[in-house]
């Protein structure tokens, strides 16, 4: 299978992208192919990476907002959790995956329960997917061992899927809800059978004051001491840091996927400490988290977030400007989950999107870095390829009626048990 995205706007020129298989072939080809894309009035960028969702929140969107944390946490979301089916969870995610590869997203990184449904959902989707089983022992190492051959039985039920697309990783939850012992495990599986590990670091104050008083030292230095920081820990929020865990998570190579929206909507109290970040030269990606806390999926909705917030905390408007905010949603999202994405490059994977420039937001075009940051949304994308395959064109997906429909029962099916 070949496709020609004829005449497309790349890097500031007129270009032609030459997809074969699930790779960039070229981008300067003139030969025919199976599809021919035209890609006049069209711009096309990378992919974008989602590094931190819980797909199947999707069915929580608007069901609790405007609360405090903990009694929005056991109030409103706990009780829906304990009432989930694998049903909710494939038509959830199957949502999840609509709105994301509606407004340019390729790629995400998720966690949360029955992931062998989000597996299903997503490999019919289409979109390349990160996936591990939310994990949890209520800081009861017994109850570790015994609950992680469910992370483990994931692991070898997406290897037995064979497609690539489709990756395997460890979702240890936090440092409030798994015990040291537990954490040791994770780590040393993951490193023996070469896994991601996808972890919820320092999100809130209380995080962080509950880990001093318990272990004495603060959560970074505390995963240092058992062993936890490794090049494939991925972790999110990351707010709550000073300079020496900052420095220590560098030392580590571990990457860091920021959620502004989510950190604003729960009043988290801090901004991540970005230009420490950037100096120490962390890698710092960028994701929606899940749909409860968002309430939305959209990346290029977050990369504005992601700047604005910067400078609203900092009173600095020079921090985080329009390229490094677009680069955390793709090349470096790529890099953190070991993607060979997030480029359009010959050679990188097939992972492509096209923005409509005849929608407003992209008039007069001065320029389209700063477009992306500050002046769109997802409304704007046209068309999406993920690994050579096209899932969406002129806004189309396939099956889309009977999604939002499954999806909506689903979610009344849910909300009624509680
Ligand atoms: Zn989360």
């Amino acid at each position: 299978m070949s496709i020609l995205i004829e005449d497309v706007l790349l890097d500031g020129e007129r270009k032609n992208i030459r997809v074969e298989g699930n790779r960039i072939a070229s981008i300067d080809s003139k030969e025919g192919a199976d599809t021919v894309i035209d890609g006049k009035g069209k711009a096309a960028i990378p992919g974008l990476i989602n590094t931190h969702t819980h797909a199947a929140m999707s069915l929580f969107r608007g069901y609790a907002d405007d609360m405090l944390l903990q009694d929005w946490l056991s109030s409103r979301i706990l009780p829906l959790e304990r009432n989930l089916k694998p049903e909710h969870i494939y038509w959830g995610t199957k949502l999840a995956c609509l709105e994301m590869i509606k407004s340019g997203t390729t790629c995400f990184n998720d966690m949360y329960f029955f992931m062998e449904e989000t597996a299903k959902a997503a490999e019919e989707m289409g979109i390349r997917a990160v996936l591990s089983e939310g994990f949890v022992d209520l800081l009861n190492p017994d109850v570790g061992k015994e609950r992680f051959q469910s992370s483990i039985s994931l692991v070898e039920s997406i290897r037995s899927m064979k497609n690539d697309r489709i990756v395997p990783a460890l979702g240890p939850h936090a440092i409030y809800t798994v015990s040291p012992e537990s954490l040791q495990m994770v780590s040393e599986y993951a490193e023996k059978e070469n896994l991601l590990v996808h972890f919820h670091l320092s999100e809130t104050e209380d995080e962080v004051s509950a880990c001093v008083e318990l272990h004495g030292k603060r959560p970074v230095l505390f995963l240092e001491e058992i062993g936890f920081l490794n090049p494939n820990l991925v972790a999110a929020h990351s707010v709550w840091l000073n300079k020496e865990e900052i420095g220590l998570l560098k030392k580590h190579d571990v990457k860091i996927s920021h959620n502004p929206v989510s950190n604003m909507k729960l009043a988290v109290g801090k901004a991540i400490p970005y230009t420490e970040m950037k100096e120490a030269g962390l890698l710092v990606s960028l994701g929606t988290d899940g749909c409860a806390s968002n309430n939305a999926l959209d990346m290029l909705e977050t990369i504005k977030f992601a700047a604005l917030y910067q400078k609203a905390y900092t009173g600095d408007p020079t921090v985080l400007p329009a390229n490094e905010a677009v680069a955390m949603a793709t090349e470096n999202g790529a890099r953190a989950l070991g993607i060979d994405a997030g480029k359009i490059a010959p050679g990188k994977l097939a992972d492509i999107v096209l923005i409509d420039l005849t929608a407003p937001q992209l008039h007069p075009g001065h320029n389209l870095v700063s477009d992306l940051a500050y002046a769109v949304n997802g409304s704007c994308v046209d068309t999406v390829i993920c690994d050579g395959r096209i899932l969406m064109q002129d806004r189309k997906v396939e099956g889309e009626d009977e999604i939002l429909e499954r999806a909506n029962e689903a979610a009344l099916d849910l909300v009624g048990k509680v």
